[in-house]
């Protein structure tokens, strides 16, 4: 392909955010180039929770059929144990409407790879992988686009476009650029995540039972042949847990499961225990003109204790369930005002999403 000096829509960044808005606006006939920095979509260590709202939208696109054919383990009810240890159920989501009484449990770049080939058969849709955004345009007071490099050819280029949408995720550079007004809330803790082998034998039942010791957490993923675990513990303890070293993570948490006594070995440094700061943030003004901020480029929330499932039954902004609810989270009136000349669709283009905008 290509490298495109002009379109309409730019979106930076095709995680769950600007894969899902590529496809919606390039099924509404608008031309989108999506830029991409990394080769795949396989980034590991995220939730694979796709939650009964998210499933419902997939249907509105004709997708439901295709989702439910990738490989899936489906969640019945969250748990966690009382000061005896006993399990207590929190949420029950077979009280959910029918048919998604359940939450889907589905690695992220599964569904993003389903949703990047569904856009793709658009004729105006276009992503160019391994292409980094470096910055924004900036002309007559307005951003016309950005430059970017490919990594292909290592040539720094500019693409300019009527609207540049950044879905570039929490760390994203651009944003910071216009250095737009955001709320910083506190977060008490941090997480850390690695795996660990699953063995054949294992229990096939899908649960997600965070075991509790003091102020330490884990909770388990189950995927194919591993399990991707999630150790949570005071923000802030990133340095002390790596002094003290692998031995001494690994007899954390066997003190949280003892049933992972017999793999913890697989861990055999703390290079393979990976830290994610957890964030809860807002930008106070998603856009600025010529530009939109979506995704968690906009406002960045690390699932706090699974709270995106309790999450997918409400109408609050819908920062947890992280697909398509991103996109659809987009006012209209922000769509307006991001660029009042290029995202003109008909409203009812917008139709599957309409009550569902933030509002803010
Ligand atoms: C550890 C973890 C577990 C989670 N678990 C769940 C869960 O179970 N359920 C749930 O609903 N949500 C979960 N979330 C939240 C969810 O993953 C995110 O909210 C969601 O991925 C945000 O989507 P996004 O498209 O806004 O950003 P991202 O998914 O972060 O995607 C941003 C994309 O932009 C690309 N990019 C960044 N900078 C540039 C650049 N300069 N140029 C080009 N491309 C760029 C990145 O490579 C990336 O592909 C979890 C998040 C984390 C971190």
């Amino acid at each position: 392909m290509g490298h495109p000096e002009r379109t309409t829509v730019l979106i930076s960044g095709g995680g769950p955010a600007g894969i899902v808005l590529g496809l919606l606006l390039s099924r509404a006939g608008i031309e989108v180039t999506v830029l991409e920095k990394h080769a795949d979509f396989l980034r590991d260590f995220r939730g694979d929770t796709v939650h009964a709202s998210t499933m419902r939208l997939l249907d509105d696109l004709g997708l439901g059929e295709k989702f439910r054919r990738l490989p899936q383990g489906r969640l019945g009810n969250l748990q966690i144990p009382d000061r005896h240890g006993s399990p207590v159920t929190v949420a029950d989501f077979s009280r959910l409407p029918e048919p998604y009484t359940y939450v889907g449990m589905v690695p992220q770049w599964d569904l993003l790879n389903l949703l990047a080939q569904e856009a793709q058969q658009e004729p105006t849709f276009s992503l160019h992988m391994e292409s980094e955004s470096l910055s924004l345009l900036q002309e007559h007071g307005r951003v016309a686009g950005v430059r970017y490099r490919s990594r292909t050819d290592g040539v720094e280029r500019e693409l300019r476009a009527d609207l540049t949408v950044v879905c570039e995720g929490r760390n994203s550079s651009l944003r910071q650029q216009l250095n737009l007004p955001e709320v910083q809330y506190p977060v008490p803790f941090d997480t850390w995540w690695f795996r660990l082998p699953r063995h054949p034998d294992d229990r096939q039942e899908v649960r997600i039972a965070p075991l509790i010791r003091g102020s330490e957490v884990l909770l388990t993923l189950h995927r194919t042949d591993y399990y991707q675990l999630a150790y949570l513990a005071p923000k802030g303890s990133d340095p002390h847990l790596r002094e003290e070293g692998v031995d001494s993570f690994r007899a954390r948490v066997t003190a949280l499961s003892p049933d992972f006594a017999d793999r913890v070995g697989a861990l055999s440094t703390m290079d393979q225990v990976h830290l994610l700061d957890v964030r809860l943030n807002l930008l106070r003004r998603r856009w600025a003109e010529g530009m939109l901020c979506i995704g968690d480029a906009a406002h960045a929330m690390t699932p706090v204790a699974w709270g995106s499932t309790w999450r997918s039954r409400t109408p609050w902004p819908p920062r947890g369930s992280w697909l398509l609810l991103y996109s659809a989270g987009l006012s209209r009136s922000e769509i307006w005002r991001g660029s009042s000349d290029v995202v003109c669709c008909p409203p009812a283009r917008f139709r599957p999403f309409s009550g569902r905008s933030t509002g803010r």
